[in-house]
């Protein structure tokens, strides 16, 4: 069965608590290139204002409802709904402290590990220090918050498919 605007948008509301008015076609299109921002929204599903920052308002806006869902194609449409089962499988888990630690260490000695950019107000809102490295170069994700979650993954596949952090 392919995956249609509205069913997606209503597994994220169920599943996350994010009010129905912000999930949005762009906010789908985002969760589908993007999965870890689907973690930050549901951090901050109950905090409206943090929720206003995290989607700003052209992200938000949804004069045309015909409009925006030519902009979600069904590939996009698929993958959003995939990055959230994923995640709604694995129970929203976290790894365990073990693990996290290392993750990090395996990002810490990695190259690709970057500052935030100075300007980046959304990186400072995650809690990514400024001036410290803590940002994946390769997927923009603050690799703090996303060696977090189970079903997250390193993206470099230069020394295998599954990335560093496979065991
Ligand atoms: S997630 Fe992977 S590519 Fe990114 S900084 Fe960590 S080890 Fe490097």
């Amino acid at each position: 069965m392919s995956e249609t605007f509205e069913s997606v948008r209503d597994r994220i509301v169920s599943s996350t608590g994010i009010p129905r008015e912000f999930v949005t076609s762009n906010v789908i299109t985002r969760i589908a290139e993007d999965p870890l921002f689907l973690s930050h929204l549901e951090a901050c599903a109950r905090d409206t204002e943090m929720l206003r920052i995290l989607i700003p308002e052209r992200m938000r806006t949804e004069e045309n409802y015909d409009q925006q869902s030519r902009v979600a194609t069904p590939e996009l449409l698929g993958r959003a709904a995939g990055a959230l089962a994923r995640w709604a499988a694995s129970g929203f888990s976290r790894v365990d402290d073990a693990e996290y630690d290392r993750r990090r260490e395996i990002c810490r000695k990695c190259d690709h590990l970057s500052r935030p950019p100075r300007e980046s107000l959304l990186y400072g809102l995650l809690g990514s220090a400024a001036g410290e490295k803590s940002v994946c170069g390769l997927c923009g994700c603050d690799v703090g918050k996303k060696a977090r979650l189970a079903t997250e993954r390193c993206p470099d596949t230069s020394e295998g498919q599954d990335g560093k952090w496979h065991k």
